[in-house]
C-alpha cells in the first residue's frame, strides 16, 4: 500500500510550491487508498517557528488538504515533529558510528573554510576531504581536551554510481566522488535534514517520496544512508520547479507566493486547488476545471511533467472567475463580508435585509470580478450618495436637451414605485423611453451618469435596486446641483 508524506520545514508561510507538493501527495494517496502523513521538519532551530507551523496548517486546511497521520492527527509512527524524535536519531547514529558508516569530525569552522578556499582556488568543488576519517583514539582525545565539539559525518563510499529511478525524471545518476563526507548530526546533537528525513521516512513506512525538484540533488546523500542502514529505498518523484511567466524561478517579486495571500485576496480554495493541480500535472482529456474529488480520481504521477511549470496569474484569475460564477451568491455573501468591512461597511452582525443586500450586491458584480477583494472597486456604485466626477464626455451627454425631462420623469417614477427591485427598475427605464419616445441609450446613459458619474459600470437595474430610493434621490440631487 501507498504511504506518502508532506514534510515542510516551518521556516515561513506555506508557499505555492509547498502547497503543490502537499496536494500531489494528498491526491496520490487518496487515489490509491493510501495514507498521507503530515510531518514537521524543524531541525533548523533558528529559522523554525510554531507560528509558521500554524500558518502551514491553516493554509492546508483552507485548501481542503487533510492528512491521516501526523501533527494533530496522531498515528502509530509519531511523534511527527523532528525535534521530538532526537532519541530515535541518536539510536541510528550510534549504529552508523559503530559500523563505520559515520565518524566524528572535530574540524573547526576556520579549518573547513581554509579547505574550501584551497579547493576553489584549484577549480575544484568545495567539499570535505575527509581529514577526520581515520582519527586514532589518541587524536580524538587531544581534540576533546581542546574542548572541540564534534559533528558526525557520513562516510561517502568512493567510486560509486548512485542511481535514482525517479518516477518523473527517469533515471538520474550521481557519482559518489563529488559528494564529500557530509554532516548528519551537528555539534549540538541536532540531525541535519538529509539524515533525519531518511530515518523518518523509513520508520514511518513511506513508500513514495514526492517533493520539489530542488531536493533532487539531496537524494543521493539520502540514498547512501538508506543503503548504509540496510533499509529499503522508497520510490522518488521530483516535481519540476515553478517559474514565473518570464521563465525565471518564481519569487516574492512576482507577487504573492504564500497560499494565504490568496485567501486574503478573496480567491476561492477550490480555484486555488484546481490551479495548483495544473502546475506540472496535466489531465488526459480536455477538461480544465476539476473539483478536489475529481482530482483524486484523475491524478497520476505519470502525467506529471518534467519541464518546469509556469505560474500564470491570469490563469488563476480565469479559474477563480469560473468558480465564483458557480458558487451561490448567498454563499459568496458570507465570504465577501470582510472586504466590505474593510471599507467600513456592515460593522455589526447582518440583519436579514442586509444579508439580502449583500447577496444582491454579489449577484450584480460576480461576473465582473476575478477575486472577491475586487468588489472594493464596485461598492461605491451601490451604496451611499457619492458619485464620481464626470468626465468631459459624460458632461457633454448631460447637456442634451432631453436630459432634464428624462431625469424628472425618472425621479417621479422611482417615487411612485411600490417596490424598487431590479425588474421594476428595468420597467421604469423602458417606460421612460416609450413615454418620451426616445432611444434606449438616451435614457439609460443620462440616468447612469446621474446615478454614478460614470458612462459604464454594473447593470443599471441592479444599481437602482441596491441603492434604494433615498440614495437615488440623494444622487440625483448631487447631479442637479
Ligand atoms: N523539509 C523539507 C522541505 O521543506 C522537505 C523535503 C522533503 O520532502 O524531503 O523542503
Amino acid at each position: 500500500t501507498v504511504k506518502v508524506r508532506f514534510a515542510p520545514s516551518p521556516t515561513g508561510p506555506l508557499h505555492i510550491g509547498g502547497a503543490r507538493s502537499a496536494l500531489f501527495n494528498y491526491l496520490f494517496a487518496a487515489g490509491r487508498g493510501g495514507t498521507f502523513v503530515f510531518r514537521i521538519e524543524d531541525t533548523d532551530l533558528e529559522r523554525s517557528s510554531r507560528e509558521s507551523e500554524q500558518d502551514i496548517m491553516k493554509a492546508l486546511h483552507w485548501l481542503g488538504i487533510t492528512w491521516d497521520e501526523g501533527i494533530d492527527a496522531g498515528g502509530d509512527s509519531g511523534p511527527y515533529r523532528q525535534t521530538e524524535r532526537l532519541d530515535t536519531y541518536r539510536e541510528y547514529t550510534d549504529k552508523l558510528l559503530q559500523n563505520g558508516h559515520a565518524y566524528l569530525c572535530y574540524c573547526s569552522e576556520e579549518e573547513l573554510e581554509q579547505e574550501r578556499q584551497e579547493l576553489s582556488s584549484r577549480g575544484e568543488t568545495p567539499r570535505y576531504l575527509g581529514k577526520c576519517r581515520t582519527l586514532t583514539a589518541e587524536q580524538r582525545q587531544v581534540y576533546e581536551a581542546e574542548g572541540r565539539k564534534p559533528v558526525v559525518r557520513f562516510r561517502v563510499p568512493e567510486d560509486q554510481d548512485i542511481v535514482i529511478n525517479d518516477l518523473v525524471r527517469g533515471k538520474v545518476i550521481f557519482e559518489s566522488n563529488g559528494i564529500g563526507d557530509y554532516i548528519i548530526v551537528k555539534s549540538d546533537g541536532i540531525p541535519t535534514y538529509n539524515y533525519a528525513v531518511v530515518i523518518d521516512d523509513v520508520l514511518m513506512g513511506i513508500t513514495h517520496v514526492v517533493r520539489g525538484e530542488e531536493h533532487l540533488s539531496n537524494t543521493p546523500r539520502q540514498v547512501l544512508i538508506y543503503e548504509a542502514l540496510g533499509m529499503k529505498v522508497p520510490d522518488f518523484a521530483h516535481i519540476s520547479l515553478i517559474l514565473n511567466t518570464e521563465g525565471r524561478k518564481m519569487s516574492k517579486r512576482d507577487g504573492d507566493t504564500a497560499v494565504m495571500d490568496y485567501f486574503h485576496k478573496g480567491y476561492l480554495p477550490e480555484a486555488v486547488v484546481n490551479f495548483i493541480a495544473l502546475l506540472g500535472w496535466s489531465p488526459s482529456g480536455e477538461q480544465e476545471f476539476f473539483t478536489i474529488e475529481e482530482l483524486k480520481k484523475e491524478f497520476s504521477l505519470e502525467k506529471v511533467s518534467k519541464s518546469p511549470a509556469v505560474f500564470d496569474l491570469n490563469k488563476l484569475n480565469y479559474i477563480n472567475a469560473h468558480y465564483l460564477k458557480q458558487t451561490a451568491s448567498a454563499d459568496l455573501a458570507r465570504l465577501v463580508l470582510p472586504f466590505l468591512r474593510e471599507k467600513g461597511l456592515f460593522p455589526n452582525e447582518l440583519s436579514l435585509a442586509e444579508q439580502q443586500w449583500v447577496t444582491g450586491f454579489i449577484d450584480a458584480v460576480k461576473e465582473k470580478i476575478n477575486c472577491l477583494s475586487e468588489v472594493k472597486s464596485y461598492i461605491h456604485y451601490f451604496i451611499g450618495t457619492e458619485i464620481d466626477v464626470l468626465t468631459e464626455e459624460a458632461e457633454a451627454i448631460m447637456k442634451a436637451d432631453t436630459v432634464p425631462v428624462v431625469l424628472q420623469l425618472f425621479a417621479a417614477k422611482v417615487r411612485e414605485a411600490a417596490l424598487l427591485d431590479a425588474p421594476a427598475a428595468k420597467s421604469i427605464l423602458k417606460e421612460i423611453t416609450k413615454e418620451l419616445n426616445l432611444k434606449g441609450k438616451d435614457v439609460f446613459m443620462p440616468v447612469r451618469i446621474a446615478l454614478t458619474g460614470q458612462m459604464h459600470g454594473p447593470d443599471l437595474d441592479r444599481i437602482m435596486e441596491l441603492l434604494g430610493k433615498e440614495n437615488i434621490y440623494g444622487r440625483l440631487e448631487k447631479t442637479a446641483a
